[in-house]
């Protein structure tokens, strides 16, 4: 099969997807692959290491899509691909459809058969190519909230640890997922007081019994919600329905009575985000204010730090990669329930639920 890997075209997204080690293992098992001239110079990757490992360069964007059979990518489709979408193309990648409708119509009218890493699924529900992302962005967002958090920054001057007689800041982390452990355990890490909201004990359990009672583990309701937001300096936004938008947790009118200069950063923005006021930002302007308090809405948050996140996409991507490769779409999802999960879309067809629920659309 022909495997095509195109540079990522979204603002400040310098992910690849696929790196020279996959190249090499689909070489081996007799696969083409062309990767667009300078796709992994953002994760400090060469075109000579992908072709030293067997792919062949390719000038431009449109070649790239030309020649696919089985095209790689990080980010879903912006419009200016959106001409390049066919009914004989399988797209792997992360698509979030339920947050974007354009995208949506844009793979129906395409016709090509797209497959959402974000939805690939296991029978006990864990999201195995969403997990490493989740992994940076909540690593990544006490990082973000702890800069934002400065006066310089616009935020309320705290210091995330405090010292010694001075007390550090208050850090609500909602969503006891993947992104909310890493999100705790680096604030944790930065000595914040950190209290966490889940709907989901046995996620509250896991972290009570990780810090022994250094978090706060709280149970998660509209009230819980509103007494631990208006004392939060910083609210980490973590909460996740496979799949769906995810639920509005902070009402603009709770925000209005938020500490002045407090943060809010949303991580759940790529799925339309917790917070009522949420709108999607980027790395070139990651902020805009509400009611006194600083918005984090970054969409691509693991693009800031590629050199990480290519690596720890790519390690979880490779084996599904290996199957489509190897069997083509059809026979790979038909043989493997938990791929055929992320299959989204199909010849004008839609097929996922969950993305049909939030559009209003037929199956
Ligand atoms: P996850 O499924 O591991 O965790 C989500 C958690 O949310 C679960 O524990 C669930 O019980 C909880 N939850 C659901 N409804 C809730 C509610 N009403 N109150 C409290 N908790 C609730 O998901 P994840 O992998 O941690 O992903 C979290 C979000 O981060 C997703 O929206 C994902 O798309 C997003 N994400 C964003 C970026 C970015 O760059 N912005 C990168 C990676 C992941």
């Amino acid at each position: 099969m022909r495997v095509a890997v195109p540079k990522e075209t979204k603002d400040n997204e310098f992910r690849v997807a696929l790196t020279p080690a996959g190249v090499h293992e689909l070489v081996r098992r007799g696969h083409e692959v062309v990767v667009e001239h300078d796709a992994g110079a953002g994760s400090a990757i060469a075109d000579a290491d992908y072709k030293e490992a067997g792919a062949q360069i390719l000038a431009g964007a449109a070649e790239v899509w030309d020649a696919a059979e089985l095209l790689l990518k990080v980010k879903e489709p912006i419009e200016s691909e959106y001409g390049f979408l066919r009914p004989d193309l399988t797209l792997f990648t992360y698509l979030h459809l339920a947050a974007s409708r354009s995208c949506t119509d844009a793979l129906l009218a395409g016709g090509a058969t797209s497959i959402a890493y974000e939805t690939v699924r296991t029978e006990d529900g864990r999201l195995p190519l969403l997990a490493p992302m989740s992994e940076v962005a909540g690593r990544l967002a006490p990082q973000a909230g702890a800069y934002h958090l400065m006066r310089s920054a616009g935020g309320r001057g705290v210091l995330m640890g405090g010292v010694p007689g001075a007390p550090g800041a208050d850090v609500v982390v909602l969503g006891a997922g993947v992104a909310g452990a890493n999100a705790i355990a680096v604030a944790a890490g930065m000595q914040a007081r950190v209290t966490v909201l889940d709907i989901d004990v046995d996620k509250l359990r896991a972290i009570d019994d990780r810090y022994a009672g250094r978090v706060r583990t709280v149970y998660s309701t509209e009230l819980a919600v509103r007494e631990a937001v208006t004392q939060a300096d910083l609210v980490i936004g973590a909460v996740l329905v496979p799949g769906a938008k995810a639920p509005t947790l902070v009402p603009n009118e709770l925000v209005a009575r938020m500490r002045p200069g407090a943060v809010l950063v949303d991580v759940a923005i790529d799925q339309g985000g917790c917070f009522e006021d949420s709108r999607p930002t980027t790395h070139a302007d990651p902020t805009y204010p509400v009611h006194g308090t600083v918005f984090y809405c970054v969409a691509n948050m693991p693009g800031a730090v590629p050199h990480t996140s290519t690596r720890a996409l790519t390690n979880a991507t490779l084996p599904y990669l290996l199957r489509l490769a190897d069997e083509g779409w059809e026979a790979a999802t038909a043989a493997d329930p938990v791929l055929a999960a992320g299959l989204s879309t199909h010849r004008g067809e839609l097929l996922s639920a969950e993305v049909a629920a939030a559009h209003g659309l037929p199956l």
